[in-house]
């Protein structure tokens, strides 16, 4: 079967590889398609890798890398960029000791079970679910930061544009409203699951990974409840949850290089 191809993993855990692959593809393919970064595109790229270079749980490394890329970029008083000299400065021509982002994408719990289903996708909410779960980890100061990021990072680059469409309308209505750094990590969940809902049973959906409203009754039973007959939300719950499920403790680093 399909499933047979599918490299062995946990479903209800997340992996640094979906994380670093994120990356990769974000930085080296899809912003690729940028040859020349400027205006609000060129703010939307320094507040992505602000937020990455100070939230992203990873490998000292990558961490370096990352950090490495904002002073960088905090520095470049251009009005525009180019994209090779951002390609640059993510291949560390500059030679920093001790700092590089891998090349390539190893899917692990963002794997498909066809080519053209999960992917990316899948690895741009995980980064986001966890950059927000990071943020009220690290008590930041702006509830807004990680939100507003991830937001103008879809709208400017994403390159499902019916996607970036979807999203911008969500954010419009409510986003604004989220005042602290643990309803930011709810406002991701409950819009997430909006999509989950909106795509359920679509054409873009893996038959191997059905959309539910996440998390399942098995992944977190003391997150669901019910109240006059109707499913509820037990939001005090699932705010344990989340901090725990995208915490930095909790990633796996299966299949790293
Ligand atoms: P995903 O929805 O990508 O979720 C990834 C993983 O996150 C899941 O496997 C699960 O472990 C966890 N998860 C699931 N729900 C939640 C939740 N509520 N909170 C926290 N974690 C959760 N596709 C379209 O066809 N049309 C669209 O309009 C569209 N809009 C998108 C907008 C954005 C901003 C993004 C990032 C993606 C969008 N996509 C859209 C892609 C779509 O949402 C899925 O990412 C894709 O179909 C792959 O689905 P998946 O099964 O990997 O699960």
């Amino acid at each position: 079967t399909t499933e047979d191809r599918l490299r062995p993993f946990n479903r209800s855990r997340v992996y640094m590889s979906d994380l670093e692959s994120t990356l990769h593809y974000s930085l080296r393919v899809e912003l690729a398609a940028h040859p020349v970064i400027k205006g609000e595109a060129l703010s939307t790229l320094q507040r992505y890798i602000s937020v990455l270079a100070k939230y992203f749980p990873g490998r000292p490394v990558v961490n370096n890398l990352l950090k490495s890329v904002d002073m960088w970029l905090k520095g470049e008083k251009d009005t525009e960029l180019s994209y090779t000299s951002l390609r640059d400065a993510l291949d560390n021509t500059a030679e920093v000791p001790n700092a590089s982002l891998p090349e390539g994408v190893r899917w692990v719990a963002c794997q498909g079970s066809k080519p053209h289903f999960r992917r990316y996708p899948c690895g741009m909410w995980t980064l986001f679910h966890v950059l927000t779960v990071q943020a009220e980890e690290a008590a930041g100061k702006d509830p807004q930061e990680v939100l507003q990021a991830m937001r103008s990072y879809i709208h400017s680059f994403f390159r499902c544009r019916a996607c970036a469409t979807h999203f911008e309308n969500m954010a419009q209505e409510s986003m604004s409203h989220v005042g602290t750094l643990s309803s930011a990590v709810l406002w991701l969940w409950s819009h997430h699951n909006h999509v989950n809902n909106r795509l359920a049973g679509a054409l873009s959906e893996d038959p191997h990974f059905p959309k539910i409203q996440w998390p399942s009754p098995e992944l977190c039973p003391s997150c669901h409840g019910v109240k006059n007959g109707e499913h509820t939300w037990n939001q005090a719950e699932l705010l344990t949850f989340l901090r725990s499920h995208f915490s930095s403790e909790h990633l796996l680093s299966d299949y790293l290089e």
